[in-house]
């Protein structure tokens, strides 16, 4: 079982996939979760450039282009994919991914990159049998947040995860393993309704 974690920053992906880990641990399940960005070489060099949403990619004081962001993340993803998801999943075990390849789509195609390339570049990942979309408005997520920005810099971060969230939203009608939860509502209705889901569609 693959279950995949998504949303802006703020959302609440890792409280939830913490919480998600434990309550297939307590049914017996062996879980594996994971991350993207990992931690990995390939992972840490794109925490280095990626430090929040809003900021542009910089390897030792140099932009580098989206493309180049773009096929870093899709290198790490390809490592991720080959040494830990596919073998995981060969085992028997749970899988559960903070961010997957639906993080590339929704932030470099907020990028302005072209979609079809990044769905192109992305094509060996193993889909998911389930993506969970953790949605909620941008002013609530900037909120729990709370970043000490320069405001030129707060303006930018929030309209990039504007579009961001647009995208995750359009990216729910072109892949069928993607469902919406609100992620307004307290951490324990947050947590019932991804279980709801995995309930319905996946042990069913
Ligand atoms: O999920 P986490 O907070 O660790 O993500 C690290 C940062 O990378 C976030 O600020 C997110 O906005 C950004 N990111 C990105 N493109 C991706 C995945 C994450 O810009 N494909």
């Amino acid at each position: 079982i693959f279950i995949v974690l998504e949303g802006i920053d703020g959302a609440g992906k890792s409280t939830q996939a913490k919480m998600l880990a434990e309550w297939f641990e307590k049914r017996g399940y062996e879980v594996v979760l994971t991350k993207e960005p990992t931690d990995t070489a390939f992972g840490k060099l794109i925490r280095r450039l990626v430090l929040t949403g809003g900021r542009e990619g910089i390897i030792d004081g140099a932009r580098i282009s989206h493309e180049a962001e773009a096929l870093l993340f899709a290198a790490d993803r390809a490592e991720h994919v080959d040494k830990l998801i596919r073998p995981s999943l060969e085992a028997g075990k749970v899988v559960i991914s903070d961010r997957y390849f639906y993080s590339s789509l929704a932030y470099q195609w907020a990028r302005g990159l072209d979609l079809e390339w990044l769905i192109d570049l992305n094509r060996f990942a193993i889909r998911p049998d389930l993506a969970v979309l953790l949605d909620l408005p941008v002013k609530e997520s900037m909120r729990r947040i709370n970043r000490r920005s320069l405001k030129s810099e707060f303006d930018k971060i929030v309209e990039l995860q504007r579009r961001v969230r647009e995208n995750y939203l359009k990216l729910v009608e072109m892949f069928p393993e993607m469902r919406i939860v609100n992620a307004q509502n307290s951490i324990e209705d947050i947590h019932n309704d991804i279980v709801g889901l995995i309930e319905e569609e996946i042990l069913k």
